[in-house]
């Protein structure tokens, strides 16, 4: 038997033989105890910023939904360029983010609403990672070997830092889930710097890149690398044209630079002071009730 379904067991059992035996004043007792701990626990856990964010990443259908619109979308890229390339021209290849683009990391969010932990934590992140405890994002998986049967190359552009093995780990990452292009060539993991476009240009020398798959700006162009909120918007809007068509967005509402340009920082503290700015951030619109 496993371990979950034995305590399943034993807690059941445990609460049939209390019940049966309980006088009605001790069953009430019971009964009030039970509901005031389970009250102080969910306060305690309702406690954290991230809670809706990660509920709504485990458990939305339209989550997974916004994945799969996004690699049809890109999908639709990848078969005009097929139709328009021609003998001569340069082979065609899509740049991919992996995180939160092809990579779904809500078993490593989870543990952190269970921990209580308000924001990114990279200890935690470093000590996850390699565990493959990823699964792919809907559709990923699809259209990577779609575009390999095509013969469009996927190149895989990751920051990433867990240390020496921060290489071996992305590799296990991928292999692990049947990801193609799994080599030196296509993946690409920077540890000291985040900027992706000397990484991008270099494979525009020698490809003509369909599109870029990001969950983040920055995985598409450097310029929206502002910490301001609103000059992060107008940076984005000046490209509206070419989102679902160059830059194909996958939804991510628990980290990135989002959260940067809020707090100043990726990773910021859970301190009163960051409380205070994300209610901020959330009522930056807010009706007076009038
Ligand atoms: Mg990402």
């Amino acid at each position: 038997m496993k371990k979950s379904r034995l305590y399943s067991a034993l807690l059941c059992g445990a609460v049939i033989t209390s019940s049966a035996m309980a006088t009605p004043a001790q069953h009430a007792k019971t009964h009030v105890d039970t509901h005031i701990e389970t009250q102080t626990m969910t306060s305690s856990n309702n406690d954290n910023l991230l809670i809706s964010a990660v509920a709504w990443k485990q458990t939305a259908a339209e989550y997974k939904a916004l994945y799969y619109q996004a690699f049809n979308m890109a999908k639709m890229q990848v078969d005009l360029a097929l139709a328009k390339h021609k003998m001569g021209d340069k082979p065609l290849a899509v740049i991919s983010d992996l995180d939160d683009t092809l990579l779904n990391a809500s078993n490593y969010w989870g543990y952190m609403i269970e921990h209580n932990k308000a924001f990114f934590d990279d200890a935690i992140w470093d000590a996850w990672v390699p565990k493959n405890h990823y699964t792919a994002t809907p559709g990923a998986l699809d259209f990577v070997k779609y575009c390999q049967s095509k013969g469009v190359e996927v190149f895989y552009v990751s920051n990433r830092d867990q240390g020496e093995n921060t290489y071996d780990y992305a590799v296990g990452n991928l292999t692990h889930l049947g990801f193609p292009f799994v080599d030196k060539k296509h993946l690409i993991i920077q540890t000291d710097i985040s900027n992706k476009e000397p990484a991008q240009h270099k494979i525009m020398q020698f490809y003509n890149v369909i599109a870029q798959l990001g969950d983040n700006l920055n995985d598409f162009q450097r310029k929206y690398y502002s910490q301001d909120v609103d000059e992060r918007t107008r940076l984005m809007e000046e490209d509206k044209t070419l989102f679902g068509s160059k830059f194909i967005l996958m939804p991510n509402p628990t980290d990135g630079h989002w959260i940067r340009a809020i707090f100043g920082e990726s990773e910021p503290e859970d301190t009163p002071e960051n409380r205070q700015r994300f209610f901020d951030a959330a009522t930056k619109s807010a009706w007076d009730g009038k």
